[in-house]
């Protein structure tokens, strides 16, 4: 009863100004465009009031991938990644240590430890940036968010390699947390060569379904032969 008082006087309020002038119609004023019309351009725009942005959306948006693995780094860019510590956190497992390296806590849930911090992780990315001629982005990824490390190291890739760069980020993203889950669920573990060996399998599997960036990466990585002899001496 209170909160009916309280829109009524509310409305009340509202309407206090307002005069209405005898004989003339009411009309319709569609308030999402400034002179009162309806539009549809106006009406799509109204769908995304009051929405966030979210940093990369837009750029994921274009990136070449399959859209189950858009769908993956979408979620991680959401703050939605299981690291071990959020898993310890809600009483799944009892450690947080990391599932790949076994030496620190899996940490950052928009994959600052998995994809970045990592020294497995880093193996696999010197592996597959090096025939790339890329492997120096490796060497600033301090951040604590791939999203944010992801948009600034893209700026220093020229423009025509940035579909190159944007695909690769996914597929090594993609194949480091598969790597993960197999060791969380007690499947058998690989190695660095063997993880950055399926990425470059995977990547092949994308080219032939038509994610174009993918067809060059394959084939610069076979031109220059050495993804498997980098690994090799890594191990
Ligand atoms: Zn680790």
């Amino acid at each position: 009863m209170t909160q009916v008082l309280c829109d009524y006087l509310r409305v009340w309020e509202l309407l206090r100004s307002v005069t209405l002038v005898p004989l003339q119609p009411d009309r319709f004023v569609w308030e999402w465009s400034a002179d009162g019309s309806y539009s549809v351009s106006s009406t799509y725009r109204a769908f995304f009031a009051g929405s966030t942005l979210l940093l990369g959306a837009k750029k994921l948006w274009r990136v070449k991938a399959p859209p189950r693995v858009k769908l993956f780094f979408w979620l991680t860019l959401h703050r939605r990644l299981w690291t071990a510590v959020r898993r310890k956190r809600h009483g799944l497992q009892d450690s947080d240590e990391c599932a790949l390296c076994n030496q620190e806590p899996e940490t950052g849930v928009t994959g600052g430890h998995l994809f970045l911090g990592c020294v497995f992780a880093r193996q696999v990315w010197f592996a597959t940036l090096r025939p790339l001629q890329l492997s120096s982005l490796m060497l600033a990824a301090e951040d604590d968010d791939v999203g944010v490390w992801w948009l600034r190291q893209r700026r220093r890739v020229d423009s025509a390699s940035r579909p190159l760069f944007d695909s690769l980020l996914l597929l090594v993203a993609w194949s480091l947390c598969k790597e993960r889950n197999c060791r969380v669920f007690r499947r058998p573990h690989s190695t660095v060569q063997d993880v950055a060996r399926a990425a470059f399998k995977e990547g092949e599997d994308w080219a032939m379904a038509g994610f174009a960036p993918m067809s060059v990466l394959a084939s610069l990585w076979s031109q220059n032969g050495d993804v498997m002899e980098h690994n090799s001496r890594i191990q």
